[in-house]
């Protein structure tokens, strides 16, 4: 454990995923004593296994989920001005076929069936373009392009699809770095005064006048010990309800949904910098993203997932799914063989009574429990692409409590290394290897897309590649690594190459091996073999 004060937060925040993570930083940012503990490592549940996208969530449109719609495609912009290096702006493609179908128990495909029977559950393009036109303009869209219709027979993004798609509907969204969305949060609430404590899980939590009494473990050494604070937050996404029950023991009943989603990494399957949105003709929908330069992100399944300590895994029913799916669209059939990874996480959704998986609502739900004196804040649900606003509407409640807290400041203001226009990239990338002739362009891209304007400060005064230490393959060397466990709470191999990078997709088994026992050396905790399995790792 990090640091061992005894006086009383304001807030103790549990969970290290991007809700714990950004309430933290918005709350030390306006004068609160914030403390959080994190059991494993930051963005190891589900922030570190979404479809990586900041979007409004074109098909929540079908569910008539407006306000959550509208506030998501707000803030894709307010997001990505303040993190242009770990965020940037994605066309999507969506081919059009007439047998495309809706999933039955969505408001507007009930309305259809009733209004125009002889559908029979068709999803018509007027539709999607009606929705498209509702998505271009409900949400403040300023430096995204619009939609536009794209001819496949003479695009490129029809190259690779087969030829009765003869026309798809192009529209914007952007991408996120997820799990650098979170460590980056966490710095920034460091920065601003926040104890974040990794590798610490919350055993027990009891109210005693007005305070919370909370028994910490080291999960490290198994040690125990207390800390105290007005206020509680539980961020547990998937183990929201079992701390509601096990951890905090309170009464209240709130209903959480564990909505597994599975993501199946493939050899790159086509070459244009476009992404694929795949209507399916069982009404579900799955992305195909262009990834980590060689690979493809297909995704995602929903499926019931009946247990937080079950971790979640892309099961041979899902990979088979998602393989069928997109053999559906692209010419060359997409197999087992291709598949080089696999991840899965689960979406700790409200219990709103929804029959399907898919159905369920997306949008996130505060809940406050002041019944025993010391307040407590359940957070449900949410989606990485509003984890601001969400951070934001958990602090209208904490405020109640805190009334000297400053107002909202997040908007616009930059995390940590993203100091710099949303199109500065191509500037950032030329003067680092001005400034570092060593660095390939390779190696300058993947520092700045990832570290932003502190991939200078990485790099220091070094002239030449040996001034950077060890080198470990994939152009990581001993000194970004010194500086990920000093800045960003790496602990282990697999913090750096599947949370901190992605380069486990492409580290040999013997390099992430040197990896290990570098960090264990440096940090002088036993971190166990690296998994030498991609497939089971989650991303
Ligand atoms: C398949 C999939 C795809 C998605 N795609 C997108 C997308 O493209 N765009 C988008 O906007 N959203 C997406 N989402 C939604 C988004 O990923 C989640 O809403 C978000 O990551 C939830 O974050 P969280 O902080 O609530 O939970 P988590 O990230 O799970 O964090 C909770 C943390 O609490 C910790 N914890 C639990 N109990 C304790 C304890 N007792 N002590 C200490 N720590 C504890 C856990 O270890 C965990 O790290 C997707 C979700 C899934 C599953």
């Amino acid at each position: 454990m990090a640091e061992n004060k005894t006086d009383i937060h304001d807030l103790f925040i549990i969970g290290g995923g991007i809700n714990g993570c950004g309430i933290a930083r918005d709350a030390a940012g306006r004068g609160l004593s914030v403390a959080l503990a994190e059991m494993n490592d930051l963005a190891s549940a589900t922030s570190s296994a979404s479809t990586k996208l900041f979007h409004g969530g074109l098909r929540y449109l079908e569910y008539f989920e407006f306000r959550l719609v509208r506030e998501a495609l707000v803030e894709r912009e307010i997001l990505l001005q303040a993190m242009p290096h770990i965020s940037w702006p994605m066309r999507f493609v969506l081919p059009y076929h007439r047998d495309m179908r809706f999933e039955s128990d969505t408001p507007t495909s009930r309305l259809l069936s009733r209004i125009m029977p002889w559908m029979k559950g068709r999803r018509p393009a007027w539709l999607i373009r009606l929705g498209l036109f509702l998505y271009d303009n409900m949400g403040g869209r300023k430096v995204l392009p619009p939609t536009r219709t794209v001819d496949l027979s003479h695009d490129p993004a029809g190259r690779p699809l087969q030829a009765r798609f003869a026309k798809a509907y192009e529209y914007s969204d952007c991408w996120i770095e997820d799990s650098r969305l979170v460590v980056l949060n966490a710095r920034d609430a460091k920065a601003r005064g926040a104890q974040i404590m990794t590798r610490t899980k919350v055993l027990s939590a009891d109210r005693s006048n007005g305070i919370w009494n909370i028994t910490l473990e080291d999960c490290d050494t198994g040690q125990h010990r207390q800390i105290k604070a007005r206020m509680l937050v539980n961020a547990g996404g998937p183990w929201v309800g079992d701390i509601i029950q096990n951890t905090v023991r309170s009464n209240s009943r709130e209903g959480v949904r564990l909505v597994r989603g599975s993501h199946i990494v493939t050899r790159k399957l086509f070459e244009h910098d476009r992404c694929y949105f795949f209507q399916g003709s069982d009404g579900r929908i799955i992305f195909a993203i262009p990834y980590e330069t060689d690979f493809t992100l297909i995704g995602t399944t929903d499926a019931e997932h009946p247990d937080p300590s079950l971790k979640p895994e892309c099961t041979p029913e899902e990979r088979a799914y998602l393989l069928d799916f997109a053999s559906q669209y692209f010419q060359n059939p997409v197999t087992d063989a291709d598949v080089v990874w696999t991840y899965s996480g689960v979406r700790p959704l409200y219990d709103d009574g929804a029959t399907s998986a898919t159905a369920a609502t997306r949008d996130y739900v505060l809940k406050v429990d002041d019944a025993g004196g010391a307040p407590l804040l359940n957070v449900f649900g949410g989606k990485i692409t509003t984890y601001r606003k969400l951070a934001e509407a958990a602090l209208l409640k904490i405020a109640v409590h805190f009334p000297q807290v400053s107002p909202p400041w997040t908007a616009g203001v930059a995390l940590p290394g993203g100091d710099f226009p949303t199109d500065g990239v191509p500037h950032l990338i030329a003067d680092l290897r001005k400034t570092h002739p060593f660095l390939t362009e390779t190696w300058a891209k993947r520092l700045v897309r990832a570290y932003g304007t502190d991939a200078g400060v990485i790099l220091g005064s070094a002239r030449f590649a040996n001034d950077m230490g060890a080198a470990f393959g994939a152009t990581v060397t001993a000194r970004e690594l010194d500086w990920a466990i000093e800045n960003e709470w790496v602990r282990s191999a697999e913090d750096f190459i599947w949370r901190r990078t992605k380069l486990g997709l492409v580290l040999t088994d013997q390099q992430v091996t040197d990896i290990a026992g570098y960090i264990a050396q440096k940090t002088q905790v036993h971190t166990g073999s690296p998994s030498s399995d991609k497939a089971s790792v989650p991303g």
